[in-house]
């Protein structure tokens, strides 16, 4: 009697122990809209067309905004029904204008454009590092196959990394329900809880914590707080996953200072920008003493939508010479859709202003996200760091020679 208690008190331990310690996560499952693919922005011009085509004044811009931002992670016809109650459509348009006529007026122009959409920042880096380290991962996407190979037209080889691709037409039930997570796990032949989840939208990572996966949010959507409920870490860009902490093989890539701090940077492929400098905020030197030269976004779109929104440095070249610079790739603080700034700072002296003039700048490094910072003097503080970093590591073997990029 007493070893039988015993040997059940000892079942009991193991159990719990193993409730606290989570099991191995062996596998990563991938959302691709706004997670692998930068399909958010198409999107949102798209239905904004249309919607302002029938809808005029009626709704605000912002209304309009807010409800995409919500459908997003949703099948396309459930997304264009949300968005249609959302805004009461039935009212401001006509009583047939439901989420299946929004969809059909919306899905022609997507479905020509899809071959424009291209990979977000770091998506061909976590696939690689992956595929390298030999961890078996799939896609689990509420695209609809027959859409699927038209927004991956350009990256077939993403796709055929893919040990599963779970679309949404695969499953009785779209995303916030957990099936399309729940036939990825079984697809690739583990229990659900053996799979790290990485996904942007709040609706997507819902469903991924429903069907016991672990979740890695990357949002899309500006209000972080939504993810909260289902993730189990909220980064900024997909530069910043912590794959060690799920018991993933952590990337090798990042260079650290080698300081006793645990600062670090990440070589990317280098892009290049080059324009004129333009009028900021005042910002830069007035609150902060950093002077920082504009670049006009607009005409660098393609270059701004490789670069995630964070900290950089690399070189730049004024007036024939070349200066070290860190910069920032940040979101415009006045609410102007999907609007990035471009701020770089040339760690020089200069006599005077340089507005109007043309700037060439070689993007080298990633250093870190945006940060909210409890005072000013603490972001000061941290800018002044990143300078010193950037001056170290542009020293280095790595970094040194994209300076190359300029065209001196
Ligand atoms: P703005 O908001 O108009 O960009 P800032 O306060 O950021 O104003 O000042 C930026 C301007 O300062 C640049 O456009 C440039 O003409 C000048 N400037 C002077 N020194 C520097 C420097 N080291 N790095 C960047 N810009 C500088
Ligand atoms: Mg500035």
């Amino acid at each position: 009697m007493e070893s039988i208690d015993r040997s059940i008190d000892r079942v009991d331990r193991a159990t719990r122990d193993r409730a606290r310690m989570p099991p191995k996560r062996t596998r990563v499952v991938l959302d691709l809209d706004g997670t692998l693919i930068n399909t958010e922005q198409l999107v949102d011009e798209v239905v904004h067309g249309v919607i302002r085509a029938f809808a005029r004044e009626a709704i605000a811009s912002e209304a309009i905004h807010d409800a995409l931002e919500r459908a997003r992670g949703m099948r396309p016809l459930e997304a264009s029904e949300d968005v249609a109650t959302r805004l009461n459509l039935r009212a401001v348009a006509s009583e047939d204008m439901d989420g299946r006529k929004l969809l059909s007026l919306t899905s022609p122009t997507l479905n020509a454009r899809w071959g424009e959409v291209r990979l977000m920042p770091g998506a061909e880096r976590l696939l690689e590092h992956l595929r390298a380290s030999g961890v078996i991962f799939g896609l689990a996407t509420s695209t609809p196959r027959e859409y699927l190979d038209l927004k991956m037209k350009r990256h077939e080889n993403a796709l055929g990394m893919m040990s599963c691709v779970i679309t949404g037409d695969l499953v009785a039930r779209g995303k916030p329900y957990p099936d399309i997570f729940e036939l990825a796990a079984k697809t690739l032949g583990v229990a659900s809880e053996e799979c790290v989840v990485i996904e942007d939208t709040p609706v997507g990572c819902d469903a991924a914590r429903r069907a016991g996966m672990s979740v890695i949010a990357v949002p899309s959507t500006r209000d972080r707080s939504a993810f909260e409920p289902f993730a189990d870490v909220i980064v900024h860009s997909l530069y910043d996953l912590d794959l060690a902490r799920f018991g993933l093989p952590p990337f090798t890539d990042w260079l650290s200072m080698d300081d006793g701090s645990t600062d670090a940077v990440l070589p990317i492929p280098p892009v290049v920008m080059r324009g004129p400098v333009v009028k900021g905020f005042g910002r830069g030197a007035k609150e902060l003493g950093i002077p920082t030269a504009n670049l006009d976004v607009a005409a660098l779109k393609f270059q701004v939508d490789s670069l995630a929104p964070g900290i950089y440095l690399g070189w730049a070249k004024l007036r024939g010479s070349v200066y070290e610079q860190v910069m920032s790739i940040g979101w415009n603080p006045f609410f102007d859709n999907a609007k990035k700034t471009i701020e770089p700072w040339l760690l020089h002296e200069f006599e005077e202003d340089f507005y109007g003039e043309e700037l060439e700048l070689v993007v080298a490094a990633y250093l870190r996200p945006e940060a909210d910072f409890t005072s000013l003097d603490a972001l000061i503080e941290r800018i002044h760091r990143d300078a010193a970093v950037a001056k170290v590591m542009l020293k280095r073997d790595e970094l040194k020679d994209t300076v190359k990029f300029l065209h001196l």
